[in-house]
């Protein structure tokens, strides 16, 4: 029988800490500096991103600013389950960084709550707002499901101001005069994109 008065110590040190925002905002530069921390105190760390993020080339996760760590890449959240067996079992795992992690769609909730449960930490970072300022899960529930979470912002292209949100840049083929060309702008990466503050948000939902 226990002596001690008082709380009991945790049993576990696992929990979920969450950085979301929109396009632009440093989340995964807020990620990796998390999980360079964690290496700083001597815990065991893995980077894994999406598979579907090839943006920067598969095999890391950089940030804007030129961060880069290696990272795993998993196709979906089984895959991800995989692989971190396979680590802790090699050797053990205390943090776990999930990068891109809208990309995994709603399993990833119940996974990443599975993980911290069983006592690791789960770094989760991703969009949790659409081109189209809608909430863009599974983002917003593993907010409502996190011990820490971290909102950041962009910068508004237009203003300068607190930008919470991201929209497509659409171009019209007669800027080109080609409709490929338009067409290519509708599917690329980052430079698709721009931020933007709420009051300059080409098409609010809400409005
Ligand atoms: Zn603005």
């Amino acid at each position: 029988m226990s002596t001690t008065r008082g709380p009991r110590a945790p049993q576990q040190p696992g929990h979920v800490e969450v950085v979301c925002g929109p396009m632009f905002a440093g989340k995964s530069e807020e990620l990796l500096r998390r999980v360079r921390r964690a290496r700083f105190a001597g815990l065991s760390t893995e980077v894994v991103s999406h598979a579907v993020d090839d943006r920067r080339g598969t095999g890391s996760v950089s940030s804007h600013s030129g961060l880069a760590l290696q990272a795993a890449v998993a196709a979906d959240v089984e895959a991800l389950e995989r692989h971190v067996r396979d680590v802790s079992a090699s050797g053990g795992l205390d943090v776990l960084a999930v990068d891109e992690a809208q990309f995994f769609g709603p399993d990833l909730v119940g996974t990443v709550q599975r993980l911290a449960g069983v006592g690791l930490v789960v770094l989760v970072a991703g969009l949790d707002v659409t081109f189209e300022a809608r909430p863009f899960e599974p983002l917003p529930s593993l907010c409502a499901l996190a011990e820490r979470v971290t909102r950041l912002t962009a910068v508004c292209g237009v203003c300068g101001a607190d930008a919470a949100f991201h929209e497509r840049v659409e171009v019209a083929p007669a800027v080109t005069g080609r409709a490929e060309d338009a067409q290519h702008e509708l599917v690329g990466g980052a430079e698709s994109y721009v931020a933007r503050c709420r009051h300059h948000l080409s098409h609010a939902p809400w409005l």
